[in-house]
């Protein structure tokens, strides 16, 4: 039996970019540095309440240390650290950020390359201002629940190895209207192959120490993109080519699944292209190109799900500015702007051909589909398994998916039209990719009132049912595969997130 203490722990980013002098823990601004030392804070009772056993594959373990994962111990080869980055919040730049309540243990060389493990909720660091490093459960089962779900569901995302409870009863004010109360604490540990962001760029790009950026960038590549081999500005150019296009794929498969992530800040962009920082995020249940979960957005909805191409454009607008100091000629640049909003297209065309089973891209065929969603509030994940079934003679079963309306001629006229253009055994192709069970929030929400209380069951339960999103699963279909309930639609945790967590 292997526990992660057996691992071959090492730490290129520690030893290979600057790091803060200084090794107190107190808030601070971290300047010339990528990372700050930072040890996790002991917790009172730690207890181990679930874990991923295919991250756990991966990483060749097969023993789960709740002392390592609590961050209550530390062993041999670790070399704990919180990243020092900023990030324009909402359109603004706000400055230092850094990790105020993560601290990356240290890296493992697996079989699929190089694996920061990182604890999330284990107390202050040089980052944390003027709040207190921790995270409560609801908020852990979310990151724990979701990041596992999209790996399942084919959505490039960093992942989680296990959830612990900690014993301490941590205060918060769930929708900041001043009526806060104790929740318990938790810890997440994630995976990822780094946590590196745009903002771990972009701060020493607004600080002007270019050696700072320098060197994190040359780290990045020579670490992450070792396959890359120009040089100068080409290299430069070829690495933030693939940036780009990791950020379309990406946003592709949220709009693909029906995922809002909901804070779309730069410090909340990986350099990999990976979703990261689950927080107030949402899943679309009726179609609505207008959706935000964050309570936070609602005023601009900035980060509704239709608007998630636009942002990660404007995000990876400010990487490439935070990087071109270090361009001898940065024409190029402007191009790879132009190649985000070509690939974009292109790869979204071909998305919606797979989920609609046609084989030619017709942009009025799908605008007027995204039309007729909005006039009968339509749930997403249940039309597009009804619709790989239909057939000429039958559409009613369509209308299942309906919160509200019924099938009008306008849709008869747009469902006949689909069938002229599909293609033969379109079935199986579009339930590759339109998923049968998504988590749907409601579904996470019951998991975190059950945990809440300490019955785990249903989160044992969703668990199980994410890992198989395209399969049939008849046992859970009663449960899970269904619209949202009425109890759900204003509810707070299901419609309406916030930032607290
Ligand atoms: P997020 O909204 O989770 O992306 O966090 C934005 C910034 O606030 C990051 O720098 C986080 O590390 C920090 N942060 C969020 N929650 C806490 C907390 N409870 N304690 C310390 N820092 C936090
Ligand atoms: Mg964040």
């Amino acid at each position: 039996m292997a526990g992660i203490s057996d691992l071959k722990w090492s730490s290129d980013f520690v030893s290979q970019t600057p790091g803060d002098n200084t090794e107190e823990n107190f808030p601070r601004q971290v300047l010339n540095a990528c990372w700050s030392h930072a040890i996790p804070s002991i917790v009172p009772n730690p207890k181990m309440i679930v874990w991923s056993k295919e991250m756990a594959k991966i990483l060749k373990i097969d023993k789960i240390e709740t002392d390592l994962l609590s961050g209550n111990n530390l062993c041999t080869g670790m070399a704990p650290y919180a990243q020092c980055y900023g990030g324009h919040q909402f359109g603004s730049w706000a400055g230092q950020l850094g990790d105020g309540r993560a601290i990356t243990l240290g890296e493992i060389n697996s079989e699929f390359g190089k694996l920061e493990l990182q604890l999330k909720g284990s107390g202050t660091t040089p980052y944390s201002r003027f709040a207190d490093g921790k995270s409560v459960l609801r908020s852990s089962i979310r990151e724990f629940l979701c990041s596992e779900a999209m790996h399942h569901l084919g959505v490039p995302t960093t992942r989680a190895l296990s959830l612990c409870t900690t014993g301490e009863m941590i205060t918060r004010d769930v929708l900041y209207d001043g009526n806060p109360s104790a929740e318990e604490g938790a810890i997440v540990c994630r995976v990822a192959p780094s946590f590196i962001r745009f903002g771990s760029f972009q701060i020493h790009a607004f600080r002007g120490d270019i050696d700072s950026l320098r060197s994190l960038v040359n780290y990045t590549i020579k670490t992450h993109f070792s396959h890359i081999n120009s040089s100068g500005d080409q290299l430069l150019i070829d690495w933030l080519k693939e940036v780009v296009e990791s950020t379309a794929s990406m946003i592709i498969h949220w709009m693909r699944v029906g995922f809002v992530h909901g804070v779309m800040n730069t410090d909340n962009m990986s350099i990999h292209g990976l979703t990261i920082d689950y927080g107030p995020y949402g899943w679309i249940e009726n179609y609505d190109s207008h959706w935000t979960p964050n309570i936070t957005d609602i005023s601009t909805a900035r980060y509704r799900f239709g608007q998630q191409s636009n942002i990660a454009g404007w995000n990876l607008a400010r990487l490439l500015e935070s990087i071109s100091p270090l361009f001898n000629n940065t024409d190029e640049l402007h191009n790879l702007m132009l190649h985000y909003d070509e690939y974009f297209s292109k790869e979204y065309e071909n998305m919606w051909c797979k989920k609609l089973g046609i084989l030619e891209y017709d942009a009025k065929l799908i605008e007027d589909l995204i039309q007729l969603f909005h006039e009968n509030e339509v749930d997403m994940t249940i039309f597009f398994r009804k619709l790989a079934i239909i057939n000429q003679s039958n559409f009613s079963s369509i209308s299942e998916s309906f919160y509200s309306g019924k099938l009008s001629q306008d849709w008869i006229n747009w469902l006949t039209q689909y069938l002229e253009y599909i293609i033969p055994k379109r079935e199986k192709i579009m339930n590759s990719i339109n998923p049968k069970y998504v988590l749907r929030n409601w579904m996470v929400q019951l998991a975190i009132e059950k945990a809440e209380n300490k019955d785990y069951s249903l989160l044992n339960e969703l668990f199980e049912v994410i890992k198989l999103p395209y399969d049939e699963q008849f046992d859970f279909e009663s449960k899970w595969y269904q619209k949202r309930p009425d109890w759900a639609k204003n509810k707070v945790g299901c419609s309406m997130l916030s930032c607290s967590s």
